[in-house]
């Protein structure tokens, strides 16, 4: 897949998605475009992160049911094979980050796959330099701002599209 590597549209700075399935077809486009990374996921709980995460797992290739592409409860982390390896990890279970799991965070952010993180900002000090940080809140009218943002580089592909 040719990398375009300065798509300056890309991502966008704020989405409102108005009901789930919004919010995970903006998944699936990112996983289109996403090369080897680190996401990192913030929000209240139900704001939309796992959500999200399915339509990113559909966008990178996943081809299982989609129940396969659930949280991570009971288990830190899940890996879903696609165009590169979707790494699933949810912090949320996660009272401390002691150092033996913060290696491995770091481990698993140097592998060549997408590495999202739910509730990674309990996990700052272990996060790589280079991430995208993307915020979900809740509105009052129940849809939700999703928020993105790029610390230190990252570069996106054209998703395949032609424009
Ligand atoms: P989180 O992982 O952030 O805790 P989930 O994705 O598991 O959140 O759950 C989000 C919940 O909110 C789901 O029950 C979903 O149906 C509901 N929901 C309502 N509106 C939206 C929206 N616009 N985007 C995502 N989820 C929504
Ligand atoms: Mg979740």
């Amino acid at each position: 897949m040719a990398a375009m590597a300065h798509d300056k549209t890309f991502p966008p700075h704020r989405i409102i998605t108005s009901d789930p399935d919004a919010t995970r077809r903006l998944g699936v486009d990112l996983g289109r475009r996403m090369n080897a990374g680190v996401i990192l996921l913030e929000g209240a709980l139900g704001a939309g992160k796992t959500t999200f995460v399915k339509g990113l797992a559909e966008g990178l290739g996943f081809k299982q049911a989609p129940r396969e592409a659930g949280s991570p409860t009971f288990v830190l982390s899940r890996e879903y094979p696609g165009r590169l390896p979707l790494i699933h990890i949810d912090l949320y279970r996660l009272d401390a980050i002691g150092p033996e799991t913060g290696d491995w965070l770091h481990e698993t952010f140097g592998r060549q796959a997408v590495t999202a993180v739910e509730w990674g900002e309990r996990a700052l000090e272990w996060m790589p330099r280079d991430y995208l940080r993307i915020r979900f809140d809740h509105q009052d009218d129940g849809s939700r701002a999703i928020a993105f943002e790029v610390l230190g580089q990252m570069s996106f592909n054209n998703g395949g599209s032609k424009k």
